[in-house]
């Protein structure tokens, strides 16, 4: 434990983003780039080592880093130590150190009755200056066991169980349909939450401690699953949950209407080949932009179309306000399920005015010009009242809008892979294998992450990612 009274001593207190008039006119980390090693160990020095670390169970972090370890031993000023002890269990910290919305500061112990510890940050911390000092480098793989296994998508998923295999001594080749490696954290976590050099050079890592990458390829349109059965002893789907929410109401096909995932993929595509995210034809310059829904994939939209130069910013919820602190049905150390700002909340309240978001709200129906593009849409209020969504009489408005982007979650991964492979989805139109075992109807074919689960955090593709390569060196001892 860093500091018997440390708790007592210190408030929680996270690291400061950049500031809302500096960040909106870049896609830039919006994180801070350098972290106070005296300000982090101070916060490390909270954790009480409390015995039953809730922040590790399953509540708490999906991959069982552990926490009260790097904490001791940053409040020791011990940073490899640390970095040697988070990588034990977490194969990518400079991610969720970024990303991951901390389930284990919900469960935090010291939460109960305190603000929990700062635990995202200093994992953060750890990990960039594990790269600062130059301790993070390729590894080299002392025994080679000759055996094949072909990983499908390069997403977290696809990435961990790709370097758990890789230093298990078997050739790890990921395929990947895009041009670029990395899945949502190259195409979908936009660059201000995840600066996609920090996604390049985990996998030149990779690279270099031997795992093999090969970008536009499309397994089940440019190469089927049988060619995949003769090359290689195993093989692995980690294709993501790729098929967004639609809403099928009047004037669907209009111009401007996108799912989210369209113009978020086009945006960073954009930025990364032009330098510039605006330059997309689905640019949110000069418009009136409205959200339909929330989670993470809203507040990329909100963020990314703020940097583009969005006229208006406006985000539909259909559900009501989250309460500010947890209800009764939501106790510790269960994730609070709370009102949050989030930064593309906060930077579109600064710069407008007022938060964008708008609650109660469910579209009707979209409406188009002479051109089929679309000008607005009609929203009506509801309301749940015993499980049932109620309409509100004379609650109707019209909206004006040129850019709607839908983020209303996602249903499934498309199919088109699992009808070559031949493998069964599960009621949901997932590929069916059970937690822990990864294992679909084929023989030799396993499956883990978003195509597995449905969509979830970066932070459970890794834990799966590592749980199917496990499972895949079992079958292939
Ligand atoms: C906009 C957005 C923001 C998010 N923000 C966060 C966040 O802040 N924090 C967080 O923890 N989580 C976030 N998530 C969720 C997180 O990104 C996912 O849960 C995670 O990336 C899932 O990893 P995966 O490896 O299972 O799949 P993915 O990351 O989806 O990767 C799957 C890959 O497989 C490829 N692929 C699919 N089919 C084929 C095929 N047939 N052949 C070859 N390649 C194929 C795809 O192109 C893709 O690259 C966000 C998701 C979205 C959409
Ligand atoms: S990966 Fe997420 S849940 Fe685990 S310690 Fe880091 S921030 Fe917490």
């Amino acid at each position: 434990m860093g500091k018997v009274t440390g708790f007592k001593e210190f408030d929680r207190k996270t690291e400061d983003y950049r500031p809302v008039e500096l960040r909106v006119k870049d896609y830039g980390e919006v994180f801070t780039s350098t972290h106070n090693a005296e300000h982090l160990q101070e916060q490390g020095a909270r954790c009480m080592d409390c015995g039953v670390p809730f922040c590790q169970s399953e509540n708490g972090c999906p991959v069982d880093n552990l926490i009260p370890e790097w904490n001791d031993l940053i409040y020791h000023d011990k940073w490899q130590e640390a970095l040697i002890r988070l990588h034990k269990t977490n194969n990518f910290p400079e991610f969720t150190g970024r990303v991951c919305p901390a389930p284990c500061e919900g469960s935090c112990v010291l939460g109960l009755n305190n603000p929990a510890v700062t635990i995202k940050n200093i994992e953060q911390a750890i990990v960039d200056k594990g790269f600062e000092e130059g301790w993070i480098q390729p590894y080299q793989v002392a025994y080679r066991t000759g055996k094949k296994v072909a990983i499908v998508g390069s997403g977290p998923a696809g990435l961990a169980a790709a370097d758990e295999l890789n230093k298990l001594g078997h050739n790890a080749v990921v395929f990947e349909r895009t041009n670029r490696i990395g899945g949502l954290l190259m195409y979908g976590i936009p660059n201000m939450k995840l600066d996609k050099d920090v996604v390049n050079r985990r996998v030149n890592l990779l690279k270099s401690s031997g795992v093999e990458f090969i970008a536009n390829v499309d397994v089940g349109r440019d190469i089927s699953t049988k060619q995949l059965q003769k090359d290689f002893d195993a093989i692995i789907f980690t294709t993501g949950s790729t098929q967004g929410r639609d809403l099928s109401v009047d004037n669907r096909d209009a111009h401007g209407v996108h799912l989210a995932m369209e113009y978020l993929t086009k945006s960073t595509q954009s930025l990364l080949d032009t330098g510039s995210a605006d330059n997309s034809d689905l640019s949110a310059k000069g418009k009136d932009v409205i959200v339909i829904g929330g989670g993470d994939t809203g507040t990329d939209c909100i963020g990314t179309a703020l940097r583009q130069g969005a006229k208006s910013i406006v985000n539909f919820e259909l559900m009501g306000k989250p309460p500010i602190e947890r209800s009764d049905t939501n106790p510790w150390p269960l994730w609070p399920l709370i009102y949050r700002v989030d930064y593309g909340h906060a930077e579109v309240a600064q710069v407008f005015g007022a938060d964008p978001r708008q609650y109660h709200l469910m579209t009707k129906s979209f409406i188009k010009d002479k051109n089929g593009k679309v000008m607005g849409l009609n929203t009506i209020n509801v309301d749940f009242k015993e499980g049932q969504l109620i309409e509100i009489e004379g609650s109707e408005k019209t909206w004006d809008t040129q850019l709607v982007l839908l983020s209303m979650g996602f249903v499934s991964p498309e199919h088109y892979l699992s009808d070559d492979a031949d493998i069964t989805l599960d009621e949901r139109g997932n590929y069916q294998a059970n937690y822990g075992e990864y294992t679909t109807s084929q023989k030799g074919i396993f499956t883990a992450g978003d195509c597995r689960r449905g969509q979830s955090l970066v932070v459970w593709a890794i834990n799966e990612g590592r749980g199917v390569a496990a499972q895949v060196n079992q079958y292939l001892a």
